[in-house]
């Protein structure tokens, strides 16, 4: 080799070395909507790049340039739509009858192409709540299917009435229609869980879609409602409102913090019930002897304790299933509460008093004072007690008043309207 080809190999290879190699992806795919970034492209440098004008929402390839400072580099996108659009229920679905469904306001809908179509084939004549779906479909056949629960509904209000006591026997399949109607003559669905093959007490409610009626599913093998079968602790609030059965018990520690004496005038037996209990009481014996009766208490508060001995002074002359159904076991009684008392004409007490005069005036008028009877006539399958004509529990007058009128027991009554 002569000199002078040596040199120009020589320049040759330092051109060579010099010239830095640039590595990076010349075809990329992106998803549709997303921006181009240098690390997409795989392109090193701590300099800034600047890509062609680009249409991220324009499916298929687009050829452009991106510039390193003065160097131009070729580059090849392919835009795809891969991601189905994206669905999120907002509220429950509630129309009225032949209304047009916005899904807008149920649903928050979106899809990285910008456009979506929603595909549907919804009846909505029927006044029902059924279970449905849609699809959403964006321009690259792209679906998400949702489903929902539709609750078609009438212009005017649904009003449930129960019919007769919610008492089924257990596995035996019943109508829910049986013991309900309403004013739109729906077929009523029942909300909740429940086993139909075991025995116990069961919250659920009865309606169509929203409107609904909070009811208790009793599945019963003949002796539930008259036994303590199961037992969970009372809920501790107002005490107008606590619910005291053979189901709920209240803790041995319960003690109303404001008992009185009643008035002497219609209290031989010295009782004890709330000061509010007290009051309306007195102003309810005021007024039954202004019309020539002798009503009086007998019984008030009972503590814990002293049910004990109630109880089990019964037990030592009659067997527990009689003792059961006139007797409340310790925790299980309303006298505890202080808002209850047994009451009397003069000494005609109890069994007595069914038969007196001031009972028919009590039937009429206790309501307006605020009192209600706890163990009603022909509602034994559901407290559990043969009737008691003489236990009155106070609840407020305005409660007392609605409570006659709709032939429940207490704890049915405040499972419905006031819990
Ligand atoms: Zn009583």
């Amino acid at each position: 080799m002569n000199k002078k080809a040596f040199y120009l190999l020589l320049v040759f290879f330092i051109l060579l070395t010099s010239c830095r190699r640039v590595d990076y992806l010349k075809s990329i795919t992106i998803e549709v909507g997303n921006e181009i970034t240098k690390e997409l492209i795989q392109f090193e440098t701590t300099k800034e790049i600047n890509f062609d004008e680009f249409d991220p929402f324009q499916l298929g390839t687009q050829n452009i340039n991106f510039y390193v400072e003065e160097t131009s580099y070729p580059l090849s996108v392919n835009v795809n739509d891969t991601k189905a659009p994206t669905v999120i229920q907002r509220h429950v679905v509630t129309i009225e009858a032949d209304e047009t469904i916005n899904w807008e306001d149920y649903f928050d809908i979106s899809d990285n192409s910008n456009w979506y179509e929603i595909i549907s084939d919804i009846d909505t004549s029927l006044i029902e709540s059924r279970e449905e779906s849609i699809i959403v479909r964006d321009a690259s056949q792209n679906e998400t299917q949702v489903s929902f629960e539709l609750n078609v509904t009438s212009k005017e209000a649904l009003i449930i009435q129960q019919e007769k006591e919610l008492i089924v026997d257990v596995n035996t399949e019943f109508d829910i229609n049986d013991y309900f109607t309403n004013n739109l003559d729906m077929n009523l669905s029942i909300y909740g869980d429940y086993d139909i093959d075991k025995v116990g007490y069961y919250p659920i409610e009865v309606g169509s879609g929203t409107q609904r009626l909070s009811v208790i599913l009793t599945i019963s093998d003949g002796s539930l409602t008259s036994s303590y079968k199961l037992i969970e602790p009372a809920t501790i609030r107002d005490d107008l409102n606590i619910i005291v059965t053979k189901r709920y018990q209240l803790p041995q520690s319960y003690v109303p913090d404001n008992l009185v004496l009643i008035d002497s005038i219609y209290n031989p037996k010295s009782v004890r019930v709330t000061s509010d209990t007290a009051l309306a009481f007195e102003t309810m014996a005021n007024a039954a002897k202004n019309e020539g009766h002798n009503l009086v208490a007998t019984s008030g508060y009972r503590s814990y304790d002293f049910q004990v001995q109630v109880y089990n002074s019964f037990l030592a002359y009659d067997s527990q299933e009689n003792v059961d159904t006139y007797s409340a076991r310790p925790g299980h009684s309303e006298h505890q509460l202080g808002t209850t008392l047994d009451v009397c004409e003069g000494d005609l007490c109890f069994g007595n008093f069914t038969n007196t005069d001031t009972f028919h005036w009590m039937t009429n008028h206790a309501h307006e004072y605020g009192f209600i009877l706890s163990y009603p006539l022909g509602k034994e399958g559901v407290h559990g007690y043969t009737y008691e004509s003489w236990h009155y529990r106070y609840v407020g007058k305005d409660v007392a008043t609605h409570f006659n009128s709709m032939n429940l027991t207490f704890e049915e009554y405040v499972q419905q309207f006031i819990e």
